[in-house]
């Protein structure tokens, strides 16, 4: 099955996939032009998938880590090569500046070479220390291969969100079944044919395509782990899912990042990440900043700059439409109800939304029971809240259920700042860097979700543990036989004293 480009053809509503002849047809959100279609996957299409997936996975696996590692890098090197095709691919399905999918391709590419050249040095066999009761016996761990990993992916960053998850699945031995979201099917299938480029011989990588019942039913077709990427609300249903067998899950879902500006703080540089952070992408991040809380020394400087630098940016260049037409009534109403519970905007508001686009919005005096401050918003919007000092920001920035990432700015207690913020990442001084760093592991905490994907986590996610014991010589303590002696028991007794029995 490969990816029909059909750039330009039909016009429809705008951003809205439809369903045509057994096609999923995804469009271009800003024009209406198709940007490509796939064949929809019935329950019987992804079960046979999988059991394709099953046979790969074994080939694949086999190849060890030494072949993976080179595979994965030549599809590295197709990706960096071909990397303005799958921007141009990446900017008509979901209207995502080219510039900004470049920047999201890059950090892909980044994780793909980092997996590649690490995976045999996280999972594979190793020897590990053993201990004086059990010295007889000599320790080893690795990290074997689920075999199938079912990767599902949401819209808002079609290239990052699945590949995270996927370098880890496929540098640890594992074949992968993606079912990208029904909004963006075209870069989905174009990751997987890229890759049958590469690895001709077995389908590793495939996609299935179709709407959230695609999704769960990859979720029953007997796949040793589900990596979910998407809403808290949907993560939800695919944990119920996978309950039904038992099969884990990694599930990275929504948040609503906040940024702490501290008394010390570099104000421009603040701001500027501020308005990068909460409105690259038109919003549409996960990561993203969507709430700040600067402390009263800076905080009329830091709304200025903000304001300023917003106001710059400029509809169908830096802001692109909003990919997903139902996300518009949602950046409506927080806009409305942060307007109705007193909240300003010193920047867009109410007449911002003009859809496919939403202008920049600067919200301030927002009251924190407001959707605004509680709800993700996927839109160039970001709220503006004065604190006393850094304390205050802490608590309200701990407020929410949500805990993906977060921001700091400040010279003395940035990373003490940090540590105190209940979500996986946080950035100090910068915004979002933490997604590109290919060593740190990428999660959330609460409503966010739970388990690794990047970095060593990232790889061991994809790797059960075996742990193995190699006997190397008699015991000399013989506990686990029913042919001990009383004598031999004392003799544990004494050894156990010695050992532990000291008071540190
Ligand atoms: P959704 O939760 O709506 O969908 C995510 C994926 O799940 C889609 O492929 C969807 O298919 C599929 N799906 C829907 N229903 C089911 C089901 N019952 N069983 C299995 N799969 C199902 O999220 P969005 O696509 O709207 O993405 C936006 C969300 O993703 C935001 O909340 C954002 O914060 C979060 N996100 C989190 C990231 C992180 O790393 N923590 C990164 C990026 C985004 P379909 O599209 O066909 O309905």
């Amino acid at each position: 099955m490969r990816l029909r480009l059909a750039f330009m053809t039909a016009t429809r509503t705008p951003g809205m996939p439809v369903v045509e002849d057994g096609f999923l047809v995804s469009t271009s959100p800003a024009t209406g032009a198709e940007a490509g279609r796939v064949p929809i996957s019935d329950e019987k299409a992804v079960q046979a998938a999988v059991d394709r997936a099953r046979t790969a996975g074994a080939w694949w696996a086999g190849l060890g880590f030494d072949a993976r590692r080179t595979r994965l890098l030549q599809w590295r090197a197709l990706l960096a090569q071909r990397i303005e095709e799958l921007a141009a691919l990446t900017h008509a399905e979901t209207g995502k500046p080219p510039a900004d999918a470049i920047v999201e391709a890059t950090a892909a590419i980044e994780h793909i070479d980092w997996a590649a050249r690490n995976a045999k040095r996280v999972l594979g066999p190793r020897r590990m220390r053993t201990r004086l009761l059990v010295a007889e016996h000599s320790g080893h761990l690795e990290y074997q291969p689920y075999g199938v990993i079912g990767v599902i992916g949401p819209w808002n960053y079609p290239i990052l969100t699945p590949l995270g998850p996927i370098s880890g699945a496929l540098a640890a031995g594992n074949a992968v079944v993606l079912k990208p979201s029904e909004y963006t099917p075209a870069v989905g299938q174009w990751l997987a044919d890229t890759f049958a480029e590469i690895v001709p011989e077995q389908p590793v990588l495939q996609a299935v395509h179709g709407l959230g019942d695609v999704g769960a039913a990859l979720c029953r077709a007997g796949v040793g782990k589900i990596a979910f990427t998407g809403s808290t609300a949907t993560a939800k249903k695919v944990m119920a899912t996978c309950a039904e067998t038992l099969t884990p899950v990694l599930l990275e879902a929504g948040g609503k990042d906040a940024l702490i500006v501290d008394a010390d703080a570099d104000v421009d540089a603040a701001a500027e990440a501020a308005v990068w952070g909460s409105m690259t992408n038109a919003g549409q991040t996960c990561i993203g900043i969507e709430r700040v809380y600067a402390v009263a020394p800076v905080y009329d400087a830091f709304v200025a700059a903000v304001v300023e630098k917003a106001g710059k940016l400029r509809i169908g260049e830096e802001i692109g439409p909003i990919t997903m037409p139902s996300q518009i009534d949602i950046i409506r109403r927080h806009i409305d109800d942060a307007l109705a519970g007193g909240g300003r905007a010193l920047l867009g508001g109410a007449d911002a939304v003009q859809p496919p686009h939403v202008s920049p919005t600067v919200l301030v005096d927002v009251p924190e029971d407001s959707a605004a401050i509680r709800e993700e918003t996927f839109g160039p919007t970001v709220t503006i809240t004065k604190v006393a000092d850094t304390d205050e920001a802490v608590t309200r920035a701990n407020a929410l259920p949500y805990g993906l990432g977060g921001a700091v700015f400040g010279k003395a207690n940035g990373i003490r700042i940090a540590r105190r913020l209940h979500t996986g990442m946080v950035a100090v001084n910068s915004t979002l860097s933490f997604v590109g760093m290919a060593t740190l592991p990428f999660g959330g905490v609460g409503d966010s979700g739970f388990g690794r994907i990047h970095g060593e986590d990232g790889l061991r996610e994809f790797g059960r543990a075996k742990s193995i014991t190699v006997r190397r010589a008699p015991s000399l303590l013989p506990a686990m036989t029913f042919e001990r002696t009383p004598a031999q028991v004392q003799r544990i007794v004494k050894a156990v004293k010695l050992l532990y029995g000291r008071r540190p």
